[in-house]
C-alpha cells in the first residue's frame, strides 16, 4: 500500500492509473477506522482495480463548537487496517494542502441538505460536498462508497454528484452495528459505558418501528410517537429529531412507503451526538 499526502502527487498518480485503463474506487474517511469503513473499504475492493482510501479529519464539516480538535485521530492504525483490508493507496492530505491560505471556493447542495443534519448543523453539508467534491478531483475515482448509516450524507452527495456531472459511481453499503445494534461510529469512543448502554436505545426503537411497519402500520404520526416515547424512556437521551422522510430527496413522507422511506434519528447522549436510520 502506498502512502500519498501530497495533491499534486495523488493526482499524477490518479491519471496514471486512468490512463492505463484502471478503475479506481475511493472510500472517504476521516479516519479512527472501524468495521463499519472497513466494509466500505471491502466493498470497493470487490469492484475496483485499485481502492483509495481518504482519510482526512475536514475541518470545513465541523461547526465552531462541535468536536474537530478532540476528533480521534491515528493514521498509523487506520494505514495498518487499509492495507490489511485491501486499500492500495491511502491518501492522507494536511489541512493546508487541502484548504491553503487563500482557499475560498465551496460546493452547496441546497435541498437534500437543508432539513435534518443541515438544520442541526448548518455548515455542515457545505463542508462535506466541498471535500467530497475536492477528493473527486484529487482521486479521479471510478466509483466512490458511502455508509447508509449516514444516509442524508449519501443523499447529498448523490444529488451533488449527478448535478455537478462528476462521472462518478454512488455505492451506498449498509450500516455495520456492533454486538447489540448500535451502529458503528468514530464518536462512540466518546461513550461511557452508562451512556453505551442507555444508546441501545436508538437501534432498538428504530428496529421494533421496523416491526410495526412489517405488522401493517403506515402512519407517520404513531410510528414517530412509538419511537420518541422508546427514547423519552432514557435518562441520558434527548431528542435532536425523529422523522420518516423519503429516502432520496429527505422530505417528510406522509405514510410510510416500504423500500423509499427512511426513519431518521439524531439525539445527544448526554454530550455525545449520535445519528441512526432504517430503511422500512
Ligand atoms: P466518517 O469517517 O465517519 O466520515 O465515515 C466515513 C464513511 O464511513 C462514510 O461514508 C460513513 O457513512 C461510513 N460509515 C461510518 N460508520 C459506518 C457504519 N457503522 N456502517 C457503514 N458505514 C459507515
Amino acid at each position: 500500500m502506498q502512502k500519498i499526502t501530497t495533491v499534486s502527487e495523488m493526482q499524477a498518480l490518479a491519471g496514471s492509473l486512468r490512463a492505463q485503463g484502471k478503475t479506481i474506487g475511493l472510500v472517504p474517511t476521516m479516519g479512527a477506522l472501524h468495521d463499519g469503513h472497513l466494509s466500505l473499504i471491502k466493498l470497493a475492493a470487490q469492484k475496483a482495480d485499485v481502492v483509495v482510501v481518504s482519510v482526512f479529519v475536514n475541518p470545513a464539516q465541523f461547526g465552531p463548537s462541535e468536536d474537530f480538535n478532540k476528533y480521534p485521530r491515528d493514521l498509523e492504525r487506520d494505514a495498518g487496517l487499509c492495507e490489511k483490508t485491501g486499500a492500495h493507496i491511502l491518501f492522507a492530505p494536511t489541512n493546508e494542502e487541502m484548504y491553503p491560505k487563500s482557499y475560498s471556493t465551496y460546493v452547496t447542495e441546497e435541498r437534500v441538505a437543508k432539513p435534518l443534519e443541515g438544520a442541526s448543523r448548518p455548515t455542515h453539508f457545505r463542508g462535506v460536498t466541498t471535500v467530497i467534491a475536492k477528493l473527486f478531483n484529487v482521486t479521479r475515482p471510478t466509483f466512490a462508497v458511502f455508509g447508509q448509516k449516514d444516509a442524508q450524507q449519501a443523499a447529498v452527495i448523490m444529488k451533488m454528484t449527478a448535478d455537478m456531472n462528476f462521472q462518478v459511481g454512488i455505492v451506498v453499503a449498509p450500516t455495520v452495528r456492533e454486538e447489540g445494534g448500535l451502529a458503528m461510529s468514530s464518536r462512540n469512543r466518546y461513550l461511557t459505558n452508562t451512556q453505551r448502554a442507555e444508546s441501545l436505545a436508538i437501534s432498538g426503537a428504530l428496529a421494533h418501528a421496523k416491526g410495526m411497519v412489517a405488522n401493517g402500520e403506515r402512519r407517520v404520526d404513531r410510528l414517530v410517537a412509538e419511537v420518541t416515547h422508546l427514547l423519552g424512556e432514557k435518562r441520558r437521551i434527548r431528542i435532536i429529531y425523529v422523522s420518516i422522510v423519503d429516502s432520496r430527496t429527505m422530505e417528510p413522507a406522509r405514510e410510510v412507503i416500504p423500500g423509499e422511506s427512511l426513519m431518521v434519528i439524531a439525539v445527544w447522549v448526554d454530550e455525545v451526538r449520535l445519528i441512526d436510520n432504517m430503511i422500512f
